[in-house]
């Protein structure tokens, strides 16, 4: 116990880029990730999962409630730490969620992604055993619980609002600054600070009401079982050259083609549909 929580506590800022003993590929990819963190090996509310529609309870959650998502970012933070690229906030209103399955208000902390080599593979998620290009992960936090590595200890303490992209032609033109200061951050470690950003609501998509929600886990080590999962059905549209530019990324050992960890068993737990009809 004392040794997990020392490896939990060295490790858990993967996200900030301390921890660099976890990839994705040979002896320090996911298959090997249990050898060094228990839940990643052992855990029975493991994420990503495969969320099939058939199976799923469907139920009506009271509405989300989405707080300052329409507030442009005044000050943005960007990182490349090695395994995918970390958009966090370092002033001006910070967005919460509350509602839906959720018992409390959880904060934003940062947000994140994962992608594939190629436009067919990429989400950790899969819905219907499909996989999507890129995954979205805006990681929040239980503000009963005070911090988010307070939080990052309880079972109810994150909550990971999910979104999916589909590849189009056209470019995103919201996510055009975005994908300019992408370029800034190809090597690993570096990073850009950006005054005025645009808000979440246009970073994602307003269309919020149809989500899918399980309990898992974070999908890096150490694979802690602590996430709220909302799954959002609507997709984002991005262009094959945008997706691109997050392969152009470098990881600890090259470029960073791909970061998603494969899906994980269900055990018995339960996916819930939201459906507000
Ligand atoms: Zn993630």
């Amino acid at each position: 116990m004392l040794l997990g929580s020392a490896i939990f506590v060295m490790c858990f800022f993967a996200d900030l880029g301390f921890c660099q003993d976890f990839g994705y590929d040979g002896t320090i990819g996911p298959n090997f990730w249990g050898e060094r963190y228990q839940n990643c090996g052992h855990g029975k509310l493991q994420s990503p999962i495969d969320i099939e529609e058939t199976d799923v309870i469907v139920q009506k959650f009271p509405p989300l409630i989405f707080k300052n998502f329409d507030e442009p970012l005044e000050s943005v933070h960007l990182k490349n730490n090695g395994h995918t690229v970390v958009v966090s906030i370092s002033g001006g209103a910070v967005p919460s969620i509350s509602g839906g399955p959720l018992a409390g208000t959880y904060n934003f902390s940062q947000l994140h992604f994962h992608w594939g080599k190629t436009d067919e593979e990429g989400s950790e998620n899969l819905i219907n055993n499909q996989s999507f290009p890129l995954e979205l992960h805006m990681v929040m936090f239980k503000t009963d619980h005070g911090s988010f590595a307070e939080a990052a200890n309880e079972t109810d303490g994150l909550a990971v609002l999910s979104f999916l992209y589909i590849a189009t032609s056209e470019d995103n033109e919201n996510y055009e600054q975005f994908a300019e200061q992408l370029l800034l951050v190809q090597d690993v470690g570096s990073s850009v600070d950006i005054n005025g950003f645009v808000s979440l609501d246009d970073f994602t998509t307003t269309d919020r009401n149809h989500y899918f929600t399980y309990r898992g886990s974070l999908t890096t080590p150490p694979c802690s079982e602590v996430v709220i999962w909302i799954e959002f059905k609507n997709t984002i549209k991005l262009s094959h050259n945008q997706l691109q530019e997050f392969r152009e990324l470098s990881g600890q050992e090259g470029k960073l083609e791909h970061n998603f960890r494969p899906i994980q068993p269900l055990h018995d737990r339960v996916v819930y549909m939201n459906s507000p009809e």
